[in-house]
């Protein structure tokens, strides 16, 4: 699997960009900001985007989306519990300081469970909210890859002090979603390094007596 990560715009979110070699399908995660890098990185690969999936709905990570959809028409996937957040995105952009972003309109509810395939590859949606009521993380069993949005970082968590965050919830996503998995799946967190479920498990300092 074709796998490519993009640190896009001013607060640098982890645009990834995973595409099957045999199908040329592509799926888009979290394009915040600088889309025609993100297509240079389609064409560089041959690779045609067949869905758009938002972690969840702040700026730094839905910001891009409409432009990116325009240019592939791919449909874009969301959870929905992240719809009134998605309406603030005129609210966030003014807190940051930045224009406000092309509104997108969601096509597809992400749920938990949902189950989207890039080429043979099977992707399973985790609700993990807390970051936000929406959050997901996105599950690769067969690369044993963990798309984490905001959720889980390299020795840190997301931020539960902006409107639909909660500090109870997000640590109980964590301990019941994401710290299941294999200790040795590749964790892509929404900002930042790469690490792994077992690194985190040991070291991360949020998550010591969970
Ligand atoms: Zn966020």
């Amino acid at each position: 699997m074709i796998h490519e990560i993009l640190p896009v715009g001013m607060l640098q979110c982890n645009c990834s960009v995973f595409g099957d070699e045999q199908s040329r399908e592509a799926l888009v995660v979290d394009p915040g900001d600088e889309i025609e890098s993100v297509l240079d990185i389609l064409r560089k690969h041959g690779l045609t985007a067949k869905a758009i999936v938002i972690t969840h709905a702040h700026i730094d990570h839905i910001g891009g989306a409409q432009k990116l959809k325009q240019a592939t028409g791919a449909p874009v996937y969301m959870n929905l519990n992240d719809a009134d957040l998605q309406k603030m995105l005129p609210d966030q952009a003014r807190w940051l300081g930045m224009p406000t972003p092309e509104a997108v309109q969601i096509d597809v509810a992400a749920n938990d469970g949902d189950r989207l395939m890039v080429g043979v590859t099977e992707i399973a949606v985790l609700h993990t909210p807390g970051h936000t009521q929406g959050s997901i993380s996105l599950w690769m069993p067969s690369e044993k890859k963990l798309v984490a949005g905001d959720t889980l970082f390299r020795d840190s968590i997301g931020r539960t002090d902006l409107p639909g965050g909660n500090g109870r919830q997000i640590l109980r996503s964590i301990h019941e979603k994401l710290m299941p998995l294999p200790e040795d799946t590749v964790v892509i967190p929404g900002h930042g390094e790469n690490t792994s479920i077992g690194r985190e498990k040991q070291f991360n300092y949020f998550l010591q007596g969970l």
